[in-house]
């Protein structure tokens, strides 16, 4: 999963990335400004927009008409320090998903990204489930037939994304800019080498029933056998 914090107090940004990385496995971003935020949720796939409504720039609110004009349907959880109720009602109205007030309690935020990314993929159920294969969105916790796996945060988050969007043909392409971001290493051994070991780890009975090579396009969790 890929998260835009678009966000101008610097240290207040930096915090949230960490919480999201650490406590989520989310490939973070963050832009200072709404100018560049702008940019960035235009041209990147990105699961979940955290805006600040005050940004230098270009400010929260018209960089949320403008994403909702291009017809993106992306989640928007909206952060302000406003305590004004008509900016809150502005930014729902023009399309935003969920608000949060500073100061947030990390946890609350961590639990309401989890919610709207999931309701993004039509999943609103904190358990995916996928044959055998089990995930806990909130613990970040997998069990095969029962039995519990333990994940790099790696390997957990292709897992997520792949079950998130179960029985559909996920391009590598697709794996490495929602799992990377910008520190995207464009060596495509990467997305190969995860997907084996995360196989390994599932262990024989579904390594290659449940997660699919597709050859020459990408892979498939859970769908039917061709
Ligand atoms: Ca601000």
């Amino acid at each position: 999963m890929r998260v835009l914090i678009i966000e101008d107090e610097a240290p207040l940004a930096r915090s949230v990335a960490r919480a999201l990385r650490e406590e989520s496995s989310y490939a973070v971003d963050i832009a200072l400004n709404g100018e560049d935020g702008l940019h960035l949720a235009l041209t990147e796939p990105y699961d979940l927009v955290l805006l600040d409504l005050q940004l230098p720039k270009l400010d929260g609110l018209r960089v949320l008409r403008e994403v909702r004009a291009r017809g993106s349907r992306i989640p928007v959880l909206i952060l302000t320090a406003r305590d004004l109720k008509s900016d809150v009602v502005s930014g729902l109205d023009l399309g935003a998903d969920d608000y949060l007030t500073k100061p947030f309690d990390i946890l609350e935020l961590l639990a309401r990204c989890r919610a709207l990314i999931r309701r993004g993929y039509d999943r609103p159920d904190p358990i995916l489930r996928c044959g055998a294969i089990e995930i806990d969105t909130r613990a970040r916790s997998v069990r095969v037939s029962g039995k519990r796996v333990e994940l790099s945060a790696m390997e957990y988050r292709l897992l997520e994304y792949l079950a998130l969007r179960e029985g559909e043909l996920v391009t590598r392409e697709e794996i490495e800019t929602r799992l990377y971001g910008q520190d995207a290493l464009h060596d495509s051994n990467v997305v190969e080498v995860h997907i084996s070991n995360l196989r390994k780890r599932l262990g024989p009975e579904v390594a290659h029933s449940a997660l699919r090579t597709v050859r020459g396009q990408g892979y498939m969790l859970g769908g039917d056998a061709e």
